[in-house]
């Protein structure tokens, strides 16, 4: 069991009574996605895996009320640091991967989605997709 502070123990159950996701506030987390694929690091409070939309807006209720920044974060490939921040990092790469929708002309996915996957689907749903 990783060891949290006070706060990080406070923190964690705040936001695990709001969401149905996972909650990381231990140390060991918050160093991996302290860092992407820039040079930069930030180190957030708190790490969460949203289940679904409802998640999304509960922390994004509960930071607007605690005063936490949101930062959204797919593979962590960006290279100029941009899914790095010192609140609250929204991970939508384990849960929400799904395509949702499919129509002639459209495809609607969840947003932690792979472009490998998502490219992978169109091939053998024999869709047409301009790059
Ligand atoms: C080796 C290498 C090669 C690369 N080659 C290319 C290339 O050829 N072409 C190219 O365009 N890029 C390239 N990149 C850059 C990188 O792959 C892209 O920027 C990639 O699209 C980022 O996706 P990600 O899921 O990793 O986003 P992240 O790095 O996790 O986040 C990038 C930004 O998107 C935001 N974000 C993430 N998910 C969401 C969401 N669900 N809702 C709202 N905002 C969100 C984050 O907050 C952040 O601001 C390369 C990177 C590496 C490391």
């Amino acid at each position: 069991m990783p060891y949290l502070t006070p706060q990080q123990a406070r923190l964690r159950d705040d936001i695990r009574g709001l969401v149905k996701g996972e909650v990381r506030c231990d140390e060991l987390t918050l160093q991996l996605y302290s860092t992407d694929a820039s040079l930069l690091q930030c180190r957030p409070q708190a790490v969460v895996w949203p289940r679904s939309v409802d998640d999304v807006v509960a922390c994004v209720g509960y930071a607007r009320e605690e005063s936490f920044s949101i930062h959204a974060r797919g593979a962590g490939t960006g290279m100029v640091g941009d899914s790095l921040g010192s609140g609250i990092v929204l991970d939508f790469s384990r849960f929400m991967t799904r395509i949702m929708d499919q129509t002639a002309d459209s495809v609607t996915v969840q947003p932690g989605i792979s472009y490998h996957y998502f490219a992978i689907h169109l091939y053998f749903s024999n869709s047409v997709w301009i790059n």
